[in-house]
This record gives structure tokens, C-alpha cells and sequence, in this order.
């Protein structure tokens, strides 16, 4: 064999391996055979002492109604697992991850998806790969008056999520909701909301079965906002009002973890 050959194969090798190790991925956290493993990693967004501080208080409790609300959701499905997540909060990380294309072409998208794959893989230390660790990078930006913070993202490939949050105690339950939205990107929700910010019905609301001009208390947490009594959408206060909806439960597996559940009885 020469030469050329050889580093084909080589190369076709890791794709295999690549792909193979996504697929594997995937079946371990949408099995929902055990609590999910979550590592959680702070940056510093905005290099402001706020972001800093927030970065010291940072401790796994948290991320506490994360859990309280995956736990109650998914047992709403058949899935009763106590705790439904464990939290490992890792070290302070001072490289920021490669910021996705503007303009959103699906070849820019793809090669993005890519390097941030890889930028994740180095940040590891070089150790092999966890199997099935969801790994959130949190940055934190100090709140400023009327300016939005960047679009988070969760990409089922590679179980990845870049979440930008306030560093701001009073802001942690909403913090919570964004990283919950997009923790659930990574297991293979889709979003449930319009160009505005409008919940689609009815995947996106709560109750669906209700009429869509019926008052919602909770909001779906893949649209992240209720409908409020004028109409307009509106944040909830925390993951006590979000629940996840059948159609974000059957993106998530968690039908096939029904099914699997009342099969073997
Ligand atoms: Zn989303």
C-alpha cells in the first residue's frame, strides 16, 4: 500500500470513529438509562470583575432547579431517575470558543461545528474523551441597560452548549432557563418559538391541547416564553413555570424510554 493510500484510509479511519463515537453518544443520553452527566465551564465573556466574581461564587447548587426540573419533567414521561443530572463544575477556562458564522450558510455552519469540536477536544487536556458528558461552557458578561446578550447555542453533535448568562445573582433563574433550553438542544430538541419570539402553537405551549388563546401559567421550555394575557410573549421567572412539551419530550427520546419502560413489564 503507499503512501496515499495508507493516509486515506488513516483518515477515513477517524471519520468512522468520529461518526461511530456521535451515534454512541447519542444512544447513551437519549437512552435515559441514568442521570445525565453534565460538565459545567465558566469563561468569562466580557473580561468584567462582575463576570469574575460570578465566576468564584460558582458552586454545583446552581444549577439546582436545573435538575428539580428535568427530574419532575422527565417523570412525567415514565422516566423516574433521582437525581436526572449530576453537575461537575470544572475550572475556569480563559479561551473563549469559536464564535459561529454570521451569516448562516450551511458549509460555513458545518466547518464551525467542526472546529468547535475540536477547540472542545483540546480544551480537554488531551485525555480520551468522555462518552455521553454533556459539556456546557457558561459565559458570563456583566448586565448592561438595554443590551441583549449573544444567541446561546446546543449542538446535539459533539453534546456541546455555548450559553451566554448574566453575572448577576438576580438574574440565576433566568440564567437556569437558557441553560436548561440549551442543554436540551444537545439531546436533540428543537427550538419552539416564531422569528419574534411568539411560542409556536401548539408545540410551543404549554397544554397544548388547550385552544392557543387559553391563559398559559408555564411556558414550553424549548420556546422559553408563555404567552401572557395581552398576548405577548413573556419570560417566566424560573423553571418551576416550564415544562417540556410531548413534542420536545419526543425529540428528546424520552417516548422510546416510555415505551422501553412499560415493554418490559
Ligand atoms: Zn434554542
Amino acid at each position: 500500500m503507499n503512501f496515499r493510500r495508507f493516509r486515506i484510509l488513516l483518515l477515513l479511519g477517524v471519520l468512522a470513529g468520529v461518526i461511530g463515537f456521535t451515534w454512541l453518544e447519542q444512544f447513551m443520553v437519549r437512552g435515559w438509562r441514568g442521570p445525565l452527566d453534565i460538565a459545567v465551564i465558566p469563561i468569562n465573556g466580557d473580561g468584567s470583575a462582575e463576570a469574575t466574581e460570578a465566576i468564584r461564587a460558582m458552586q454545583e447548587q446552581d444549577f439546582l432547579d436545573i435538575g428539580v426540573f428535568l427530574e419532575r419533567e422527565v417523570a412525567r414521561y415514565g422516566v423516574k431517575h433521582a437525581p436526572a443530572m449530576q453537575v461537575t463544575v470544572l475550572p475556569e477556562l480563559k479561551q473563549k470558543p469559536p464564535a459561529p458564522p454570521r451569516d448562516g450558510s450551511v458549509l460555513k455552519t458545518m466547518l464551525w461545528s467542526l472546529k468547535l469540536r475540536g477547540w472542545v477536544y483540546r480544551q480537554s487536556d488531551g485525555w480520551l474523551p468522555q462518552p455521553g458528558r454533556i459539556k456546557l461552557f457558561l459565559l458570563y458578561h456583566a448586565p448592561e441597560d438595554g443590551v441583549a446578550l449573544e444567541h446561546s447555542l446546543g449542538l446535539q453533535k459533539g453534546l456541546i452548549g455555548v450559553v451566554h448568562v448574566f453575572a448577576d445573582r438576580a438574574q440565576a433563574a433566568q440564567n437556569n432557563i437558557v441553560i436548561a433550553h440549551e442543554l436540551l438542544h444537545t439531546l436533540g430538541a428543537t427550538d419552539k418559538y416564531e422569528a419574534g419570539g411568539m411560542p409556536r402553537y401548539p408545540q410551543g405551549y404549554a397544554e397544548p391541547e388547550l385552544p392557543q388563546s387559553a391563559q398559559r401559567r408555564e411556558a414550553e421550555i424549548m420556546a422559553g416564553r408563555l404567552v401572557g394575557a395581552n398576548g405577548e410573549p413573556v419570560m417566566p421567572p424560573g423553571l418551576e413555570r416550564c415544562v417540556v412539551g410531548p413534542l420536545t419530550a419526543y425529540e428528546i427520546g424520552l417516548d422510546d424510554a416510555f415505551k422501553r419502560r412499560y415493554a418490559a413489564r
